[in-house]
């Protein structure tokens, strides 16, 4: 069916910048500042602005990946994996005592990061956690609202998102269509 686009390569790249510089300012910085991005297109997400990060800062950001599936309240009850194999990270990650910065592409009714939470909490205390998407099209049926938003989409239950991220569909692209 026909497709929209709403965010282009340019539009995604200055909302990254700009979120890099949000998160900044409301965290007064990095300091004990940790990026997780959902797999598996919140991952780039967070990869990136842990780039842009290093650059306007200085210093790198520890950043990391969580597989959250068997988390899910609407897939089966498996909750046995440990820490180590939801969540992955070039270098060893603790949250605790950690203000943790989720990262996903979508954010529709809020379950997957009910789900990013409690798998989260498993591994520890974190101090804080914020939440930045790329794009917010509503729908939520949990208490739950991003602090970091790319593009804020009001959208139909009969519409999709589509978000194309370069690293793996060799494009930056988010567009719109109906299912
Ligand atoms: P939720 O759990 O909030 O209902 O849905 C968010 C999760 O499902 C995200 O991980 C996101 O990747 C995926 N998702 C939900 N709706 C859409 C959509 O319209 N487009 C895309 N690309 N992903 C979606
Ligand atoms: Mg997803």
């Amino acid at each position: 069916s026909e497709q929209h686009v709403i965010m282009d390569e340019t539009a995604i790249r200055r909302a990254l910048t700009r979120i890099a510089h949000e998160i900044l300012e409301k965290n007064k910085g990095i300091e004990d500042c940790v990026l997780i991005g959902i797999r598996t297109r919140g991952v780039y997400l967070a990869k990136r602005i842990a780039e842009r990060i290093e650059e306007i800062e200085g210093t790198p950001i520890a950043w990391g990946e969580i597989d959250v599936t068997s988390y899910r309240d609407d897939r089966g009850e498996n909750k046995t994996e440990p820490c180590e194999e939801i969540l992955i990270s070039p270098e060893k990650l603790n949250v605790h005592d950690k203000k943790i910065i989720l990262f996903d592409d979508v954010l529709y009714t809020g379950r997957t990061i009910r789900a990013a939470l409690d798998a989260l909490m498993d591994c520890g205390r974190p101090r804080m956690i914020q939440l930045a998407v790329l794009a917010d099209r509503g729908h939520r049926e949990l208490p739950i609202r991003p602090d970091f938003i790319g593009k804020n989409v009001p959208t139909s239950k009969h519409e999709e998102i589509t978000v194309a991220l370069s690293e793996i569909d060799g494009k930056d692209e988010v567009t719109i269509s109906q299912r």
